[in-house]
């Protein structure tokens, strides 16, 4: 069988060597305590679930829905931005409800970008910028995301020839995989920007209600102008614990966000409505399971910083998501180091390499294992420290 070219593009899976060591130690019944995949740990809070529930019952949500959305979730979206960020959308024409917002992150390359065209994209950054970009036939240019920066990018020193041909940029704060966050004069710059070199901004934001400290991420919405350049991804799934449940959306400039609806309306039929009605509720509900999470986060995350900072590693605390991206030891490249701490402790870490390659250098790990699982990863940890 003849395969199209373009799943030729997709690059090879940059996990396998460290995927394959971690199935031959559990082969052997060795057990591995994986820091690596970033999946909420707390069940998604009681309320919203009876609220799924009663709506899986009713017959009216067994047919069809609404391939827009129903507009009483676009209400509920739209009344949570100005509620949270004061941010005033038109949920007829500025918000649209996706099946996760990874589904719309991938499906808006498709919108945006023809073939020899150039998405901008973050490195390290969240994989599906870049594929989406090249199965929708575009090119990819990377904005190094380095230490010294703050983890944002330089769009001063992006070249003239490039800017010609972009069509779209590619951002996410809170960062994953940094944790890096950006504020109001960072996203000036970006709506300026795009203004003056006619690009589209996404911004990626899953992250927004993972924070720490009593700080309190920004909107890109939040900045005058934006909604004229570009859109914004949120999703439940970080937010109310919600991975599995498959709700998130995009808001912002009509012209992206009915683009995106067109292209989206000719491959599925919409969110199952149990799962809408469940977000509704979660958008409008109580909101106090939030902060007691990100208590819980951000003990997992003092905990887990003082100990690889005991190990060797350099750390930056981060302010919101549930990464921690750490600077390994001299000596070692993200490959080895993982395999090292798989091999010497039983712990599983992503290396920063798998995000583009400004993560050489540099290895990931999340703070989302239930408590007893964690605490013995952290005790692992600690054996690796010097004698
Ligand atoms: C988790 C995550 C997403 C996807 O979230 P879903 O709504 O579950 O699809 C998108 N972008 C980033 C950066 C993420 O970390």
């Amino acid at each position: 069988m003849k395969l199209a070219n373009r799943l030729d593009k997709i690059p090879p899976y940059l996990f396998v060597e460290i995927s394959r060591k971690i199935a031959e130690k559990k082969a052997r019944g060795e057990d591995v305590i994986s820091f690596a995949i970033g999946d909420p740990d707390s069940p998604t809070p009681e309320h919203i679930i009876r609220s799924l529930c009663a709506a899986a019952h009713d017959p009216v949500n067994h047919r069809y829905p609404e391939t827009f959305g129903m507009p009483e979730l676009c209400q509920a979206i739209a009344g949570w931005y100005r509620r949270r960020f004061n941010v005033v959308l038109d949920p007829a024409k500025e918000v649209l409800p996706l099946i996760g917002s990874k589904e719309g992150v991938g499906h808006m390359s498709f919108c945006l970008l023809d073939p020899g065209d150039v998405a901008l994209v973050p490195d390290p950054g969240y994989p599906v910028y870049s594929i989406s970009s090249l199965l929708a036939g575009g090119e990819v240019y990377y904005l190094p995301l380095v230490e010294s920066r703050a983890f944002l990018p330089d769009l001063e020193v992006i070249p003239a020839d490039i800017l010609k041909k972009a069509r779209v940029i590619w951002l996410c704060y809170p960062n994953n995989p940094t944790g890096a966050v950006a504020g109001p004069e960072f996203f000036e710059k970006v709506v300026a920007f795009a203004k003056k070199n006619d690009i589209a901004v996404c911004h990626d934001a899953p992250y927004t209600e993972v924070a720490f400290d009593g700080y309190r991420p920004h909107s890109f919405l939040e900045t005058p102008g934006a909604k004229e350049v570009g859109v914004e991804f949120h999703s439940l799934s970080k937010t109310y614990n919600m991975t599995g449940w498959r709700i998130g959306m995009v808001v912002g400039n009509h012209t992206m966000v009915d683009a995106l609806f067109r292209f989206k309306s000719n491959l599925d039929s919409g969110i199952p409505q149990a799962i809408q009605i469940a977000a509704i509720e979660a958008l409008t509900g109580k909101q106090d399971d939030i902060p007691i999470r990100n208590q819980k986060y951000q003990q997992r995350r003092d905990k887990l910083v003082k100990a690889l900072e005991e190990i060797g590693l350099k750390v930056t605390k981060p302010m919101a998501s549930f990464y921690i991206w750490a600077r390994i030891p001299s000596g070692y490249t993200s490959a080895q180091y993982t395999a090292e701490l798989l091999d010497k402790a039983g712990v599983a870490v992503t290396p920063g390499t798998g995000y583009g390659k400004s993560g050489e250098g540099y290895v990931r790990l999340s703070i989302t294992q239930p408590d007893d699982r964690f605490n013995e990863g952290i005790r692992r940890l600690l054996t690796l420290r010097a004698k």
